[in-house]
């Protein structure tokens, strides 16, 4: 006695309805009497797929299209899909009660022979059954007796069990998701549209999934610890993520970086992504996923401050390509407030990010960071520029008012800090100021240090560096015992004859032409 085909029905739930029509045990026996191998057909063997189906008398090409292969025990195939053995429902049967009903109303004689086995029951991501929006239900108290991979069997003992089967079953919209796997599980899909068509149909699968979970539960949720109901919906959400390929990605992990910037974390990628980054990277060897890695890295590089030691997905970031405040100020061991200050009068940022936390105030790592790094490195207080001149607090001060000295950053707008000074600058003036200083083991009689030359020439000191500087003294020399500011020695007599030369000037200038 035969059985007619369902619809996309695999062989091993042919061969099973066979067995039970015709009063079998079970479908190995049933096979065995045949001199087939049931084993085989669950294996998905050519050469034993043709023979139940023509014992079957049913198209042998067509049964074997939607029965699953195992090449191996990590895989199964199906058509053109690959499915690891980790995303099949492996602990009893599923099923949609409406089918199953339909299928004992379509063939009334044949009882328990009749509901047939459809492929996507054995995927844990398709939930749902898309031809009656009902929540597949699962059954998994199968007695020692019953064997999964005997449909008829287990299906008849579920049915007993379960007594009305579709109150067990919720009624539920199909996700887009799921009606893109049961498509694509057909064999009906047209591939290379979509992005989530570039990765094996277990990867597309789980990768949303796990993408809408995050979107829906947050960071701190387990997948393992959510329902059916909440699964299926994560599985809605990553749809509506991940069908806009990566674009769409991208604009989703804007999200959990932006509420990372709120929190106090160092910018790890765990900590950024929580459980979809670690179960990306758990399953770094699986090439399947190395797509979403991909797109995760590049955002991630392009967007977060990470140091040149972080590492995502394994790989070290190499070189640094974004700073915050923060990232910066651990860096160089400054306040990040006076880093603020210094960087907003550097114009690296902008005074629109003064409302900004110092994690949120990022900058790209480019020449111009790299020449402030620098220029931090060697900036010194007023305090500080003073002993390194060799210098007092009165003559800094009349420097700094005759802006002989300039400080790297001072007050500016809203923008207040102390002054600061380049060791750079500082070197450059004291170059300057001894230029024509001639070293002697016992100065001329009449030189006095700047200070003093001053007041004996009734000028300020800043008018005698001024001197110096533009090299209009002759008479310079250095007091051996002394070094930077105060050993230097001019003659007074000298600096008088010189600024009056200069008011000469200066007041002919004023007359001007006289001719
Ligand atoms: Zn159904």
């Amino acid at each position: 006695m035969t059985v007619p085909l369902g619809d996309r029905e695999p062989a091993t739930s042919f061969a099973s309805r066979l067995a039970r029509r015709n009063g079998c045990i079970n479908a190995w026996e049933f096979c065995e009497d045949m001199g087939l191998k049931y084993s085989l057909i669950l294996k998905g063997d050519p050469t034993a797929i043709a023979e139940i189906a023509r014992l079957g008398g049913v198209d042998a090409e067509k049964l074997a299209c939607h029965t699953f292969r195992r090449p191996n025990l990590r895989i199964v195939e199906i058509g053109q899909e690959i499915i690891t053995r980790t995303e099949l429902f492996r602990s009893g049967i599923r099923f949609c009660p409406d089918c199953v009903s339909s299928d004992l109303a379509a063939w009334p004689h044949l009882g328990a022979a009749a509901p047939y086995q459809r492929p996507e029951w054995h995927l844990t991501t398709i939930r749902t059954c898309t031809e009656h929006g009902r929540a597949l239900v699962s059954f998994s108290q199968l007695s020692p007796r019953t064997n999964r991979g005997d449909f008829s069997q287990a299906i008849g003992e579920a049915l007993r069990e379960l007594d009305t089967p579709s109150t067990h079953a919720v009624l539920r919209s199909p996700s887009q998701l799921e009606r893109y796997l049961l498509a694509r599980l057909s064999g009906r899909h047209n591939k290379q549209r979509d992005w989530l068509d570039h990765f094996p149909l277990y990867a597309a699968a789980r990768l949303t999934e796990v993408v809408g979970c995050t979107k829906l539960y947050g960071l701190a949720t387990r997948r393992g610890l959510l329902t059916d109901d909440q699964l299926q919906r994560a599985g809605s959400a990553g749809w509506d993520i991940l069908k806009d390929g990566p674009a769409g990605f991208e604009r989703f992990l804007e999200g959990p970086v932006k509420a990372f910037w709120s929190s106090r974390h160092d910018a790890g990628p765990k900590s950024l992504l929580g459980p979809m980054y670690e179960w990306l990277a758990e399953n770094d060897t699986d090439p399947a996923y190395h797509l979403a890695r991909e797109v995760i890295s590049a955002f991630l590089l392009r967007t977060i401050p990470f140091g040149v030691k972080n590492r995502v997905f394994g790989t070290p970031v190499g070189r640094r390509r974004i700073w915050s405040i923060h990232t910066l100020a651990k860096e160089t061991k400054q306040h990040p407030k006076r880093l603020r200050k210094l960087l907003i009068t550097r114009g690296i940022i902008g005074r629109e990010s003064a409302e900004l936390s110092d994690h949120r105030v990022t900058f790209p790592a480019d020449n111009s960071v790299s020449d402030f790094l620098e220029e931090i490195g060697e900036l010194m207080s007023q305090k500080a520029a003073r002993a390194y001149l060799k210098t007092s607090r009165s003559q800094m001060a009349v420097l700094i008012r005759a802006d002989t000295l300039v400080p790297y950053a001072t007050e500016e707008g809203s923008v207040a800090i102390r002054p600061l000074f380049l060791k750079r600058h500082l070197d450059d003036f004291l170059r300057r100021l001894t230029i024509d200083a001639i070293s002697t083991a016992i100065p001329p009689s009449r030189s006095v240090n700047i200070p003093k030359a001053a007041k004996a020439a009734r000028t300020s000191a800043a008018a005698v560096v001024d001197l110096l500087l533009r090299r209009r003294l002759i008479h310079v020399s250095r007091d051996p015992d002394l070094q930077g500011y105060f050993s230097i020695l001019v003659d007074p007599a000298e600096v008088r004859d010189r600024l009056r030369d200069a008011t000469f000037s200066l007041a002919e200038s004023f007359s001007g032409p006289t001719g």
